[in-house]
């Protein structure tokens, strides 16, 4: 027998977490926490909490009550009884959190398979960020002494055929809003599944994502399980392609008597790439953060991504903020990094990305004639946290004389291209996911969060 479960990703944007479970092989896809998870029971200082592993989670049914799944630490403050994996591998699509947050929980000894880019970006995340942590990648030492495992992590390739049990499961690459993203396609005792992850059909390598179509209709598949994220929603949402918002923020930069401010999503390094690009043709220099150096570095090594050097690279400089303290990566880096005096001396020629977080560093620089490119999603009505942040963005703007441009291009593929391809891979049957619109899919199976579905 051959099941379904979705413990994650059913109606609600991200926090896949898909079960198939093949005669005595079990596997999941993804292991993510979706981006409204925690919102109806935590709220700003209001937070799970962490010291009793998912004890909070469980209680609340925000997280699976499952035996042989979670490492001890997670389960130490719950009810449930820390036991030898029951699990045999979890596939992770992509690097985004949605798809990765719940990884730590996991047990070190559950294979965790990643396409080798997922795996350095994820490397750096953590790496950079004190309170984002995915996995060990070494034994750990605890505080009472004793080690903490290393996962077994083990890093895919494109179209490497891994046989897990009873199945047999072959990423396939996709065109994402992060490098490194896949779709699988899995074959079991009876039949094949296809998932797709994160796609879209309109970022710089659409191919990618073709190559993931074409092979999901080679293997007629019993089962598709499509992300839908663009489906249902309000219509009025722009769709540029990447290409289209690169050129419109080429001709703002280029427009611009002062710095540009450049702001997009950490690990879309396809934006990333299109501000580079700007910054060569304009004669500016792209001004990043430290995170975004050591992301990469990170990724140096993957000549596939065809990325800049930033410590070598004449059009970038690595901004370093002013801190009382610095961690040793930071330290590593610090001597090849400009401070804000540079920034403020030399404002005319920069594109300077800097995050929400980082907005006070205006105060140093002190930016005449300026200009800023929001290139991220609009703020979301329905969600006040983002209205909040968006009216505070704008008085920074409006202090500082600089006007608003928003140019962005979507990570996910729009709704008529969703449809399109459910019709051209033509599964036996349909399963939406990582959407609020699955009531406007073709005929699909009803789903219910946590329960077993047959094939
Ligand atoms: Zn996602
Ligand atoms: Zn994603």
């Amino acid at each position: 027998m051959v099941s379904l479960t979705f413990f994650g990703g059913i109606d609600e944007i991200g926090g896949n977490k898909i079960l198939i479970e093949d005669k005595k092989t079990r596997v999941f896809l993804d292991f993510g926490q979706s981006f409204t998870l925690l919102d109806g029971f935590f709220v700003d200082w209001l937070a799970p909490r962490d010291r009793f592993g998912l004890r909070d989670y469980f209680a609340l049914r925000l997280m699976p009550k499952t035996r042989g799944l979670y490492n001890e630490a997670a389960v130490a403050g719950t009810n449930l009884q820390y036991c030898e994996p029951e699990f045999d591998a979890v596939f992770i699509s992509h690097a985004h959190a949605d798809h990765t947050a719940h990884l730590r929980y996991l047990d070190p000894r559950i294979p965790l398979y990643m396409g080798e880019c997922a795996k350095s970006i994820l490397h750096s995340v953590q790496e950079t960020s004190p309170t984002q942590k995915f996995f060990n990648e070494e034994a750990k030492e605890k505080k009472d002494g004793t080690q903490e495992e290393p996962n077994d992590i083990r890093a895919f390739r494109t179209g490497k055929e891994i046989t897990v049990g009873s199945m047999k499961v072959t990423p396939v690459h996709v065109d994402h809003s992060v490098p490194g993203a896949y779709g699988f396609l899995v074959e079991t005792s009876e039949g094949a599944i296809a998932y797709t992850g994160d796609f879209r059909m309109h970022g710089n390598k659409p191919q990618l994502t073709g190559d993931f179509i074409r092979e999901a209709k080679a293997f007629e598949p019993e089962a598709l399980i499509i992300e839908g994220t663009r489906v249902g929603g309000d219509g009025r949402r722009k769709n540029h392609t990447e290409e289209f918002v690169r050129q419109e923020s080429g001709k703002v930069i280029a427009g611009a008597k002062g710095p540009a401010l450049a702001m997009r999503y950490p690990k879309d390094i396809d934006r990333f790439m299109s501000f580079y690009r700007i910054a060569k043709q304009t004669g500016r220099a792209l001004v990043i953060s430290m995170k975004t150096a050591h992301l990469l570095n990170s990724l140096a090594d993957d000549e596939s991504l065809g990325l800049p050097k930033p410590e070598k690279d004449k059009n970038i400089e690595i901004y370093a903020r002013e801190m009382k303290t610095y961690k040793k990566w930071e330290k590593d880096m610090l001597e090849k990094c400009v401070d804000s005096k540079w920034a403020k001396e030399n404002q005319k020629g920069i594109i300077w990305e800097l995050e929400f977080a980082s907005l006070a560093e205006l105060v140093d620089v002190e930016p005449k004639s300026g200009v800023c490119i929001h290139s991220m999603s609009e703020p979301f009505e329905e969600d006040p946290l983002s209205q909040l942040q968006d009216n505070v963005l704008q008085n920074w703007l409006a202090e500082f004389g600089m006007p608003y441009h928003q140019l962005h291009a979507s990570g996910h593929a729009s709704g008529e291209e969703v449809f399109q391809i459910i019709k051209e891979i033509a599964p036996k049957r349909l399963f939406p996911v990582h959407t609020h619109g699955s009531g406007d899919f073709p005929k699909h199976v009803k789903v219910q969060k946590g329960k077993k579905i047959e094939i």
